[in-house]
């Protein structure tokens, strides 16, 4: 055809069916798809396509959200802009206006965030309870409660969650239960498979598992995803292809991470009991029969100095956020809970000298080191 030289320079692709067959799913970077003509279109609206718009589906997107729901054995997944969008998504596709949610009180500063600052501007409340005692959760059950709300293993003290006296409660009082399994990773546990009813992930974190894209997904119970599906195009928070072709790629290789991350997560929590400088380490039990998780938190006793600490870590980085190859340090109240009111956080054990380690995949025996020396140097 013979066009003119503006309108050649925008007609891309040159071919759009191509018999290439690319061994790995392409970016559908493009904000919409194409119809051939109007039946065509109409076949969007009758469920017999699948693409029509990148807010509203996408490949790459729906591979994320249906990866991450094939591990947790849950019928649907749904990928979004962030692990709190995911959260968002969640919650609103259970509560409107004039409903109570019950949230454990050692939740994630971002969701406390969200819960405490943003919920109760759309008539939501959220009532935020120790969960370690089931009956203090019963208590705050009211009559406009639908949701209970808790995390598996929780941020920085890696509280591990009964999620069974928890299923057994919502099942009682036919509230929805759902769960931030983030920490956990559906690698070691899949709550859903327990009868929770929504499990969010931040992929962010280990789903991700580089420090390179920021993502949530949301699985579970298929009515309630298609809600918050429905939630998610309403509110834009959707995720974009190529953040969601990032978190495939991670997907692919969790169990291989994990299964180093947890190891020598085990291996430095032994190797920390008993170190002069350092009072507590937390390190979870019982989370899985692949393990406990990459997380350790200490907290460093009065004779240590926690800046020092800090200023001596070497090569372990500190930053805000958890869950990379690398191994790397946050300062809790510094960061994640510097929202939490200080009542609470002194209540729970998170004060200035606890520290809280995302174990990376390097050897084990120059994380100890780093460590060690570390809190040598503290003291
Ligand atoms: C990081 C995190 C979130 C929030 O995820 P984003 O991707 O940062 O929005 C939620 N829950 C837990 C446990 C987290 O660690």
């Amino acid at each position: 055809m013979d066009f003119h030289f503006d309108t050649k320079a925008v007609r891309f692709p040159r071919k759009t069916k191509t018999d290439t067959v690319s061994k790995v799913q392409p970016i559908y970077q493009t904000s919409s798809f194409v119809f051939e003509d109007l039946d065509d279109l109409e076949s969007f609206y009758e469920g017999k396509k699948d693409y029509l718009y990148t807010r509203v589906s996408n490949p790459n997107t729906e591979d994320l959200g249906m990866g991450v729901a094939d591990l947790e054995g849950a019928p649907k997944g749904l990928a979004t802009s962030s692990g709190l969008s995911a959260i968002l998504a969640g919650v609103l596709s259970v509560v409107k206006a004039g409903d109570h949610i019950v949230a454990c009180e050692d939740l994630y500063g971002g969701t406390y965030s969200l819960f405490k600052e943003e919920l109760p501007d759309f008539g939501i409340e959220v009532s935020f309870v120790d969960f370690t005692n089931k009956d203090e959760v019963e208590k705050a059950i009211c009559s406009n409660t639908k949701l209970l709300y808790t995390e598996s293993v929780t941020n920085p003290l890696l509280r591990v969650e009964d999620l069974t006296a928890l299923v057994e409660l919502g099942q009682n009082h036919e509230l929805v239960t759902m769960v931030d399994n983030t920490f956990a990773t559906p690698f070691l546990l899949q709550p859903y498979k327990l009868g929770i009813d929504l499990v969010v992930h931040s992929a962010t974190k280990y789903i991700g598992g580089h420090s390179d894209v920021t993502a949530g997904v949301l699985v579970g119970r298929e009515n309630l995803l298609a809600k918050a599906k429905a939630k998610v195009i309403n509110l834009g928070t959707n995720l974009s292809p190529f953040e969601a072709w990032l978190g495939c790629r991670g997907l692919k290789t969790m169990s291989v991470r994990m299964e180093r991350h947890v190891k020598n997560a085990a291996f430095l929590a032994e190797a920390l009991k008993n170190v002069e400088g350092i009072k507590k380490v937390y390190y979870p039990e019982y989370v899985s029969e692949r393990g406990n998780g990459a997380m350790v938190s200490i907290e460093l006793d009065e004779h240590s100095n926690v800046k020092t600490f800090f200023k001596s870590l070497g090569w372990v980085k500190i930053i805000p956020t958890l869950a990379g190859l690398d191994t790397t340090v946050s300062y809790p109240i510094g960061t994640s809970h510097r929202t939490i009111p200080e009542t609470t956080r002194e209540k729970l054990g998170i004060n200035k000298q606890l520290v809280r380690i995302s174990v990376g995949i390097e050897n084990e025996v120059d994380i100890v080191k780093a460590f060690k020396e570390a809190v040598e140097k503290s003291l």
